[in-house]
C-alpha cells in the first residue's frame, strides 16, 4: 500500500497523532511500544530495516490505527 491520495481520503476524519498517554501506573503505552515495533520491522517490500510510525487518531470515535511507513520505498503497513 503506498501513501497517497486514496490513501490520505481514507484517513479523511482522522489526524496525525498518537493515542494520548494512559494515566495510572499499570497501563502499557501502546503507542510507544508500536513505535518500538516499527524500528525493529524489516519492510516486507524492498527489505529495509527500520520502519517509521506513523499514528493517526480519530477523536470523535477515539479510534487510532497505526502504520509502518518504509522511508526507502514508501510502503506502508498498517498493524
Ligand atoms: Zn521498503
Amino acid at each position: 500500500m503506498k501513501i497517497d491520495m486514496a490513501f490520505v481520503e481514507e484517513l479523511s476524519g482522522y489526524r496525525v497523532g498518537a493515542p494520548p498517554r494512559p494515566t495510572g501506573g499499570l497501563s502499557v503505552d501502546g503507542a510507544a511500544i508500536d513505535a518500538g515495533v516499527c524500528a525493529e520491522s524489516k519492510c516486507e517490500n524492498c527489505g529495509h530495516q527500520g520502519m517509521e510510525y506513523h499514528p493517526f487518531i480519530r477523536d470523535n470515535s477515539h479510534s487510532y490505527r497505526a502504520f509502518a511507513v518504509c522511508p526507502e520505498c514508501g510502503e506502508a503497513f498498517e498493524f
